[in-house]
């Protein structure tokens, strides 16, 4: 997928649960920090008042918050809105790639084959970075490869322009405004000027992409030059990734997914993240991991079975490692490229079980329509959002159940054909 594309797609799911990003989605990929509209925000509705009444009454607010009159208003100097931003917050992706779709593009022999040369050429950043932070390179890589394709696509739209239009006529607006001052306060703090502060439309930034709250808190200079600057230090950068996952509670040397088979009978109520055991009472119940044995992984650790693509696709068995990962960006699809990314430079990482192509999952509408069934034939499915979230899984699990089928609450093509039948 073509990264603007990717970013655009990203964005329009994404939500702020997490410190850097969230979205509660099996399969659907958000980017690390386009955190700025979500699919279940409010409407767009005009603004109440026009730009320059807007910017004077957010000057008040922001100089309230810390930021200097002088920061201010030589960030805001030539910031008018931008049609573009607006464009793409505006836009509801209607069809959501299937989860092998996504690592196929996402693991592609190209990024596989670059990432191992970064890691040599930078070995001694990486294990600079590592030894402070107990992340491995490979997933330091693997990260970096997914969120900026190893710092080559890092945004080149001035943050504080997109926040400033987000922040005036975006849908969700005081998240924008938010993310505005935080980005000031990068600039006040003087580790990059207002015209260097580049990100994506949703003022995701630099080779990290991190929104600017994420920066502020999580963003290091590991390099030493004396600024943190994750757009054109891959030190910084690499070091700030693992400063965040490092907080969102890494542990080193742990695995962060494995591949696994099911037992015959499996109750696939059980394969949901919510659903935590013991690695050992997996293993008891028949649970067995495929390919490479997960030799990192202790009996005592906590562990969940997910099904991305329902029980016909493959199943994992993910850890504490996978949970950091959804912190840094809350999608099952995204944190599984990682693990997958971060194996395939050694050269393992391949999944056995097949993907169920010919059931792909539901577009926008039609998810739209596969949860109005639902809730017409009395299984709370919540509000209709376009979303396949929590109460989503819910409902389909419930029926699923009473109709004998496999519960694993996937919305798949399959399903809504027979809830319309
Ligand atoms: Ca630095």
């Amino acid at each position: 997928m073509k990264s603007k594309q990717r970013l655009l797609w990203h964005a329009a799911l994404a939500a702020t649960l997490f410190p850097v990003a969230a979205f509660d989605a099996v399969a659907q990929p958000v980017s690390a920090a386009s955190a700025v509209s979500s699919a279940s925000a409010v409407s767009a509705q005009a603004p109440l008042q026009d730009f320059t009444a807007w910017k004077a009454q957010f000057r008040t607010q922001a100089l309230e918050s810390g930021i200097s009159a002088d920061t201010f208003d030589r960030a805001f100097a030539d910031v008018a809105p931008d049609p573009s931003v607006i464009e793409r917050d505006q836009t509801q992706p209607e069809f959501v790639n299937p989860v092998w779709e996504y690592l196929d593009a996402e693991l592609s022999a190209q990024r596989i084959q670059r990432g191992r040369e970064l890691l040599q050429a930078n070995a001694a950043t990486f294990a600079a970075v590592s030894a402070r932070y107990g992340v491995a390179p490979t997933v330091l890589a693997a990260i970096w490869g997914i969120e900026s394709n190893y710092g080559q696509d890092t945004g080149e739209l001035q943050v504080v322009r997109s926040l400033a239009t987000l922040g005036y006529e975006g849908r969700r607006r005081a998240f924008a405004q938010t993310q505005l001052i935080a980005a000031l306060q990068i600039v006040q703090h003087g580790d990059v000027t207002a015209d260097q502060l580049l990100g994506s439309w949703a003022g995701a930034m630099g080779q990290t992409q991190f929104i600017p709250s994420t920066y502020n808190t999580y963003a290091v200079d590991f390099d030493g030059d004396g600024k943190r600057n994750i757009w054109t230090s891959s030190a910084d950068a690499l070091g700030s990734a693992a400063n965040l996952l490092h907080s969102l509670g890494w542990h080193a040397g742990a695995p962060i997914a494995v591949e696994v088979t099911l037992p015959d009978g499996f109750d696939y109520h059980l394969a949901d993240l919510g659903v935590k055991k013991a690695v050992r009472e997996w293993y008891r119940s028949g649970v067995r991991a495929v390919g490479d044995a997960p030799a990192s992984a202790q009996p005592d650790d906590n562990a969940s079975v997910i099904l991305p693509a329902g029980y016909r696709g493959p199943a994992f068995l993910v850890f504490d490692n996978f949970r950091a990962v959804l912190g840094y960006n809350n999608s099952t699809s995204y944190a599984l490229a990682a693990a997958l990314l971060a194996e395939r430079y050694e050269g393992r990482g391949q999944i056995r079980a097949s993907w169920p192509k010919d059931d792909p999952p539901l577009s926008r509408s039609d998810l739209l329509a596969l949860q109005a069934l639902l809730d017409q034939q009395g299984y709370d499915a919540g509000e209709p959002d376009g979303v396949a979230g929590p109460a989503t899984r819910a409902a389909i699990r419930a029926y699923q159940t009473r109709h004998g089928l496999p519960a694993d609450g996937y919305a798949s093509v399959s399903l809504l054909d027979r809830l319309r039948r």
